[in-house]
């Protein structure tokens, strides 16, 4: 059985950038991947085809910004910041019917004007996304605009989400443009971690079972391969994370069960740009569809193509029914979508009252050889899982000096 200091189960943002910090510190470092593919959320779709080379569009995440320090600080240590590649300034757009419009053509600027000083008052803290924005922004506009915005930021319905786990402030650095992608796209953020010294993925590993032997850990994929070590992170989604500790972690377990993951079903799309009559956009935000939102690759202009990642509420249309829904949006027929590629992502659904839970959950790892990161802890963006795995990799070295 092949042995390793730190088994991390996960290859998304948050499993390679703990794998970043513990090779970097020596240690013999495996991470298991159930996909084909490094990345998770981080997945950009390649063309490879002639007519479309170099082209991608991004089936998950698309945006980084200067703010996410700590994620930079891994890309510069990976060399890649001279690919930083600027987003064009394109705006977003609301769906109503199939007309695009403005996002302040559908304020109500005097509810916005009364409400607005209760930013003042209103805390955040303890309060889901409708009942602050509700507050801060008067309830119509909520409805109208903020509610549908929210829903396509966390790619669910946001009403219920702690208000405090979105827009964090954070200390920007100058030196950096203020939002950014990679020429590659963000993948090439993942795909240079997981190629970093020290580091071995495995993918196509999917993790079915987790045991404790003596002083080791033991992982065992569907495909019969097992391995063990002396630490172990678990880096997936919480509900996976759940079932996987359910035997030897079962109080960990019982915890990470009350946390809710919800699908979201995405078809990025590549369209010639002759076949597209609608304005160029970053992205469309929809009053009320079988979808939470589209991302557009018009922010990073392509000479022959533009691209669009329709992302579905779950169990709403079939593949057919979606696609039909974006030829209707895109103005365009069938046969004018050259490629199509459908993939699922899973998200949080996090409740108010949430850290409470994740402190309990931090004093039951505390002491141990196990460690979780995720996006599930303080926030989705890319920045909290990666602040969340330097969490983790402080507990680990700690432990080490013992
Ligand atoms: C549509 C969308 C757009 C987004 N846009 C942005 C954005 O622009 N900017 C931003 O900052 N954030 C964005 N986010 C949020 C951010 O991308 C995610 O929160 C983050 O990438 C999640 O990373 P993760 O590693 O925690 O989880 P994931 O990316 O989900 O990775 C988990 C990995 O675990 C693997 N896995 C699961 N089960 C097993 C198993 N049993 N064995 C082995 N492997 C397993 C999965 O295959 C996956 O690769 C977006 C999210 C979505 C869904």
């Amino acid at each position: 059985m092949d042995r390793y200091d730190i088994i991390i189960i996960g290859a998304g943002i948050s499993g390679l950038s703990l794998a970043h910090y513990c090779a970097g510190a020596g240690l013999r470092t495996l991470v298991m991947e159930k996909s084909g593919r490094a990345g998770g959320t981080l997945h950009t779709h390649r063309f490879h085809e002639a007519d479309a080379g170099g082209f991608w569009i991004e089936l998950g995440a698309h945006t980084c910004y200067n703010s996410y320090r700590n994620l930079l600080k891994i890309m510069e240590d990976c060399r890649i910041l001279d690919r930083l590649t600027a987003r064009e300034k394109v705006g977003f757009r609301l769906l109503s019917g199939n007309r695009l419009k403005s996002i302040p053509s559908q304020l109500n600027f005097a509810e916005l004007l009364l409400s607005l000083p209760r930013i003042l008052t209103v805390k955040k803290r303890g309060k889901s996304i409708e009942a602050y924005f509700s507050a801060i922004a008067g309830s119509g506009n909520f409805r109208r605009v903020l509610s549908p915005a929210f829903n396509a930021v966390i790619s669910q319905r946001a009403d219920d989400f702690p208000a405090d786990m979105l827009f964090k402030k954070r200390k920007r650095r100058r030196d950096i443009m203020k939002k950014f992608t990679l020429s590659g796209g963000l993948a090439t953020i993942t795909d240079a971690i997981a190629s970093e010294e020290g580091i071995v993925l495995a993918t196509g590993k999917e993790v079915q079972a987790v045991g404790i032997a003596g002083e080791s850990f033991t992982v065992a994929t569907t495909d019969g391969t097992c391995c063990e070590s002396a630490f172990l992170a678990l880096a997936t989604p919480a509900p996976v994370a759940a079932r996987l500790l359910q035997s030897t972690f079962p109080e960990v377990s019982r915890r990470l069960s009350q946390i809710g993951a919800a699908a979201v079903e995405s078809l990025g799309v590549a369209v010639k740009k002759e076949a597209v009559s609608i304005e160029r956009v970053a992205g469309i935000i929809p009053a009320e569809d079988s979808f939470y939102s589209v991302v557009s690759r018009d922010t990073v202009p392509h000479e022959r193509y533009r691209g669009f990642t329709f992302h579905f509420r779950p169990g709403v249309a079939d593949h057919e029914a979606k696609v039909s829904r974006v030829c209707e949006v895109l103005g365009v027929q069938r046969g004018q979508l050259d490629y199509l590629i459908p993939r699922e992502n899973l998200v949080p659904s996090l409740r108010v009252g949430h850290e409470g839970l994740i402190s309990t959950v931090d004093n039951l790892l505390g002491g141990t050889r196990l460690f979780l990161t995720g996006n599930y802890f303080s926030g989705m963006a890319i920045e909290d899982c990666v602040i969340r795995s330097l969490k983790e990799f402080n507990r680990l070295r700690a432990l080490l000096k013992t």
